[in-house]
């Protein structure tokens, strides 16, 4: 546990299910007051609360869609109101829509570009406001991507929107860091969460993320969300700007670990 993250409040956006849950869960086991935002899934939300909750945290569920102004705003207002304040934002959601990209319709690329790219700016904005009007220290973590660095075919729109929160997330990190707020992203690479569930049950894909790890394992979302936790925490009182990558090693340029080529 973080000593200083005691009594702290932090907004997890998509934290109805997978690594943002496991962020919400490790946020209560930390006790902080955690405003849990849900897309569609009310019922994994009132899951999670319950979760934070018995973790030891205090815990607000908010139906809101990340990608709009009025949806960042709830997110805020609420830790204002149910909880007194602000000091972690993290913009976790996001999604993914395969195709080959000669095929890939506009609105399929724009709906991924406003979830990954548009809504990590928006949750930022809005913390960064609120920091900076209140002269308060802050903190921003925005969930990347092995891919923000990893090329993948027919899901250009996502390693577009990937590459671009790793560019935004450096440059706002170095726009504010002499104002008290640091903004750092998080790249995992295989998690078992649900938007794999359908990938990993196939064996020959499983098999096949597998052998691209050099841990040879996928990861578990409470790996991820102990990153989290660490990047929150004063723990990492001096860094800013980085992508801690939880990828077993996929960004290491696996094909070259029998020391040929
Ligand atoms: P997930 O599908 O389990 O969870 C994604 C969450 O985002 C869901 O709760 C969903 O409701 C929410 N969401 C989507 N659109 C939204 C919107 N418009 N408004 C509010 N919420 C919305 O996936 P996950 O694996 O837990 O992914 C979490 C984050 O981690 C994503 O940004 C994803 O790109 C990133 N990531 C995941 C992996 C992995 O292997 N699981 C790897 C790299 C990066």
């Amino acid at each position: 546990m973080y000593s200083d993250l005691n009594g702290k409040v932090a907004v997890v956006t998509g934290g109805s299910k997978g690594i943002g849950n496991a962020i919400a869960k490790r946020f209560g086991g930390e006790h902080m007051s955690v405003v849990i935002n849900y897309h569609t899934d009310e019922v994994g939300a009132q899951k999670a609360a319950k979760v934070v909750e018995d973790e030891g945290g205090r815990a607000a569920i908010v139906q809101a869609d990340i990608s709009t102004e009025e949806g960042n705003k709830k997110l805020l207002d609420t830790a204002i109101h149910e909880f007194g304040g602000l000091d972690v934002w993290v913009n976790n959601a996001g999604m993914e829509i395969k195709s080959p990209t000669h095929k890939v319709s506009l609105e399929d690329w724009d709906k991924v570009i406003a979830v990954d790219q548009r809504g990590v700016f928006l949750g930022s904005k809005t913390a960064l406001d609120y920091f900076v009007s209140n002269d308060k220290k802050g903190n921003i973590i925005n969930m990347s991507s092995v891919h923000e660095q990893i090329p993948w075919p027919t899901f250009a729109s996502y390693a577009a929107a990937k590459g671009g929160v790793k560019l935004f997330t450096k440059t706002i990190a170095m726009e504010y860091a002499n104002q008290n707020v640091r903004v750092n992203a998080i790249g995992p690479g295989a998690i078992n969460t649900p938007i794999n569930a359908e990938k990993f049950a196939d064996k020959k894909q499983y098999d096949k993320t597998v052998s691209m790890i050099p841990m040879d394992r996928i990861g578990t979302p409470e790996e991820v969300a102990a990153g989290a936790a660490w990047l929150a925490s004063d723990e990492s009182s001096y860094v800013t700007g980085i992508t801690l990558f939880i990828d077993g090693g996929m960004t290491l340029y696996p094909a070259f670990k029998d020391g040929e080529g």
